[in-house]
């Protein structure tokens, strides 16, 4: 008889959060210090969504998505989650970049990207002081037909060396483009720039482990393995039960950490919903995926520091879609070294690519995994002019697509980074169109990355506190 992961369960929670992304995460915590009995339902076998990791023969642990959050990490997980977790975010010192417009390295700070800005480039300061106090000044209630295009073109014109410098990064992390608005770009871009690119050390296991005690501290009821099929609603558009695992649990509130597209059309369906807003959250954009190369060294070999992460591209110019292409010219390194995971002799390669869903999702199985293979092998003719002999000094190398991504998560098209910008106001405007239904996860670019998702988390179980306890009720 297969195994009841629902064992125990009650038959009613105040809440129950559908997801364990990092959004879900934070939501299902704040909530329950709050005092209200939560239900965390997660599909896969581990908590944590696309905050990540795997174990390999031979004693390997890779990080998929620990590449480097914004400063302010520390602050959501010391005031949402516990300061044993704030205490374990570090900086990463070393970002460097290797294209054919230029080569350098940096710490990722407002003051050093002003100096190399300022120094290498030509640029006069007061136009680069201007550029950054503009993109900080930028908030979600501005102007937003303005493109990130638009904003570059109106302090560096023609300089594609200086948007590469600005750009490149951010598109990475978000997969935003020149197209998006720029509010979106200003507001990441400005919350790395404070103080640089921080990581937490540990390694994505030893945080995911801390939050879970954390939920249980705390009261959750945690469930893998739990697929959530369907969100019930009564007869007046309020969410009254989900669906999991073939029983029917009640609930006063739901909060979906599933893809916005998922929890729409398929949790609840189009028909429960008025028809402009259908209209509206099918004219939203999913945003790209991702591919990666995981490559372990033996143990105990190392290479010389190449810094923490390396923005490597063989085009001439900053360009989305060749950073898409399937033939790849651009990649991310991410450098694990054994002071990532204290204790450990490993020293660890991440290569990380934009990717299309489309390029990868009808393969047949055999050329899947020839186009793999040539991934694979691809990235380690690239890695091997900053890490010479990688091939002799590897233990294990395999790499994930937007297939993997889109199994593990459930995202629709394997989509790294959630929806587009629109998909922020179809998320924001769900509970208007039914009772008690809320979504938190990675949206419309901001609410994106580590910090965007447990900053979402924190803004929606807030939202879900007030209904559940209207201030009317407290008097
Ligand atoms: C390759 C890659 C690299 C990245 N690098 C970085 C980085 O360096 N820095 C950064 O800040 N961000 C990075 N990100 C983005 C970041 O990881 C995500 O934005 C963030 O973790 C998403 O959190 P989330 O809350 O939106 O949920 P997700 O992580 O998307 O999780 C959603 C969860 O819901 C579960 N779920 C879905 N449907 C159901 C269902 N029906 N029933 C039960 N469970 C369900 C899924 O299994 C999953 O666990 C990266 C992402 C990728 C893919």
């Amino acid at each position: 008889m297969s195994k009841d992961f629902l064992k125990g369960a009650k038959s009613h929670y105040d809440v129950i959060v559908i997801g364990s992304g990092l959004a879900g995460l934070t939501g299902a915590n704040v909530l329950a210090k709050q005092g209200y009995s939560v239900l965390l339902l997660e599909h896969h076998y581990q908590l944590g969504g696309m905050a990540t990791w795997f174990k390999r023969r031979g004693g390997h642990i890779f990080d998929i998505s620990l590449h480097g959050f914004p400063v302010g990490m520390i602050k959501s997980c010391r005031k949402y989650w516990t300061k044993e977790i704030a205490d374990s975010i570090v900086q990463l010192k070393g970002v460097r970049f290797e294209n054919p417009q230029f080569s350098l390295k940096t710490s990722f700070t407002r003051e050093d990207f002003t100096k190399i800005i300022t120094e290498e480039f030509g640029i006069p300061f007061e136009t680069v002081d201007k550029f950054f106090a503009t993109a900080r000044s930028m908030n979600f209630y501005d102007d937003q037909s303005k493109t990130t295009r638009e904003l570059f073109e109106e302090f560096f014109p023609g300089r594609t060396d200086v948007q590469r410098l600005l750009m490149e990064p951010i598109a990475y992390a978000n997969g935003s483009t020149l197209d998006d608005p720029a509010i979106t770009y200003g507001i990441v871009f400005s919350n790395f720039m404070s103080k640089g690119v921080y990581t937490f050390r540990g390694g994505t296991d030893a945080l995911v482990n801390k939050m879970k005690e954390e939920l249980q501290r705390n009261g959750v009821d945690i469930r893998i393995r739990c697929l959530v099929e369907k969100i019930e609603l009564d007869a007046d558009r309020h969410v009254q039960a989900v669906h999991v695992n073939g029983r029917r649990i009640t609930c006063g509130a739901v909060l979906s950490n599933a893809n916005l597209k998922s929890t729409i059309f398929k949790l609840v369906g189009e028909e429960n919903f008025d028809e402009s807003y259908v209209e509206e959250a099918k004219a939203v954009r999913l945003n790209n995926s991702s591919c990666q190369v995981y490559i372990g060294l033996k143990p105990g070999v190392g290479f010389e520091n190449c810094g923490d992460l390396l923005f490597h591209s063989e085009h001439s110019g900053f360009d989305v879609e060749a950073m898409l292409s399937k033939n790849v010219s651009s990649r991310t390194f991410s450098f694990y070294y054994p002071e990532t995971r204290p204790g450990s002799d490993r020293w660890l390669i991440v290569s990380s690519t934009n990717a299309n869903y489309s390029d990868w999702a009808d393969l047949p199985e055999e050329q899947y995994q020839a186009d793999k293979k040539d991934l694979c092998e691809t990235t380690l003719d690239c890695l091997d002019q900053y890490v010479p002999g990688i091939r002799e000094k590897m233990d294990w190398i395999e790499a994930s697509t937007p297939r993997t991504f889109q199994h593990y998560t459930r995202h629709m098209e394997g989509a790294s980074f959630g929806t587009k910008f629109e998909g922020l106001k179809v998320s924001q405007t769900l509970p208007e169109q039914i009772g008690g239904l809320y979504h938190a996860g990675s949206v419309g670019i901001i609410m994106s990355g580590w910090l965007g998702a447990v900053n979402y988390g924190v803004i929606i179980s807030n939202e879900i506190d007030k209904h559940l306890t209207p201030s009317d009720a407290a008097v």
